[in-house]
């Protein structure tokens, strides 16, 4: 790797650091040349699988991109999309693939973006699940009701007697 401040080619490793969740190495370097120090972080790669069979690097913009449409007029911020970006790697990563498919990606937004937005999720869904009437938006709508009743039901039985 490259010196970013004199190009030299060459660099000395003076630390390696394993990130918190294991999923990255941290390494500190000195170029021999200039005398300057820098960090490299290592990853494995993870691939998506588009469905024409071609592989890129998985990208959190993308999924940012992706996700963005379903997420106009709703109080959403791009900070919020940051997060999820985040989310949605480590949870693909967490599952120890270097592969995916681009639809597995689509459903590993869902959970996260059920959380942020609902409607945003229902629009995103809709595209995802391949929605073809409005008996798929209400079940779909039942199963949100479902999950935001468990939420809050819980503490207020926990208080019997
Ligand atoms: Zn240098």
């Amino acid at each position: 790797m490259y010196c970013p401040f004199c190009r030299n080619a060459d660099s000395r490793v003076v630390d390696s650091r394993l990130a918190e969740d294991g999923s990255a190495i941290r390494r500190r370097r000195q170029c021999p040349e200039c005398g300057r120090r820098f960090s490299t972080v290592e990853t494995t790669s993870l691939s998506v699988i588009k469905r024409s069979g071609v592989g890129e690097p998985f990208s959190r913009g993308k999924v940012i991109n992706g996700v963005r449409k379903a997420c106009q007029g709703r109080p959403v911020s791009e900070d919020d999309l940051a997060m999820l970006a985040q989310e949605v790697e480590e949870s693909i990563r967490a599952s120890g693939v270097a592969e995916i498919d681009a639809h597995e990606v689509g459903l590993a937004i869902l959970k996260p973006l059920q959380k942020l937005d609902q409607v945003a999720y229902l629009r995103f869904a809709s595209v995802y699940q391949a929605f073809e009437s409005l008996e798929d938006f209400e079940a779909a709508i039942a199963v949100l009701r479902r999950d935001s009743l468990h939420g809050s039901s819980a503490p207020a039985v926990a208080q019997g007697r």
